[in-house]
């Protein structure tokens, strides 16, 4: 899962920063409202992070140009303010939710959990994604099929969760290095191709029924065997 925090109180943002990678999120972290709106148009993040009050566009403005441009990525509205009249018009602008400064790190947490969840159809039980006979747990990174089990790598693990959260779609090259590697990273579709192979090695090494086929010049989906 990948988040972006728009946030200008430097220490503030660092700190969000570090407790989202601790918990193994990929994360984009800007300090002004021109840059903020920028990255979330690449439309890659799965959860926006955003205060209100920042230099050059504020959180208003952005959350209105993102939804006026089908952006539809769920938004947490982060402030020092806790008047009811900005809590209306964040939720009204199309905020999924909204988390008055000081905050606890938990409560935070739990609410990104809570977006990203809504924002997806797959059903997660046990903190695991299913499909088919395969797991991914997403708290201990195990790959799980039937009584086999295999622990995944962080980039395999995120490249492993966007497939399963779109078991039918076809995932583009492109698509996996904006999301795993970053939009402005100068990852290659070598890189993707790499960590497929890895993928498929461990697939193959818990006899998963379920395999990652290549959709040839356009990406990967999820064959179900
Ligand atoms: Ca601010």
């Amino acid at each position: 899962m990948r988040i972006l925090i728009v946030e200008d109180e430097q220490a503030l943002a660092n700190a969000l920063t570090q407790i989202f990678i601790k918990q193994k999120y990929n994360v984009d972290t800007c300090y002004d409202g021109e840059s903020g709106y920028d990255y979330a148009l690449s439309d890659i993040y799965d959860v926006i992070i955003l205060d209100i009050m920042l230099p050059k566009m504020n959180g208003f403005d952005i959350l209105k140009e993102l939804r006026k441009n089908k952006i539809k990525t769920p938004v947490l509205l982060l402030t020092a303010r806790d008047e009811v009249s900005d809590k209306v018009k964040g939720l009204d602008l199309g905020a999924d939710d909204y988390l008055p400064k000081p905050f606890f790190t938990e409560e935070l947490l739990a609410r990104v959990r809570a977006l990203h969840r809504r924002n997806t159809d797959i059903v997660v039980d046990d903190n695991c994604l299913h499909y088919g006979n395969l797991s991914l747990n997403l708290n201990s990174y195990d790959l799980i099929f039937e009584e086999n089990t295999v622990k995944l790598g962080l980039k395999e693990f995120s490249i492993m969760d966007l497939l399963l959260r779109n078991p039918t779609n076809i995932i583009s090259k492109e698509t996996l290095i904006e999301k795993i590697w970053g939009y402005d990273s100068d990852a290659e579709y070598n890189n993707v191709e790499v960590y497929i192979s890895f993928l498929r090695k461990k697939l193959d090494h818990i006899k998963s029924s379920v395999n990652i086929i290549t959709v040839r010049g356009v990406g990967y989906r999820l064959e179900l065997l």
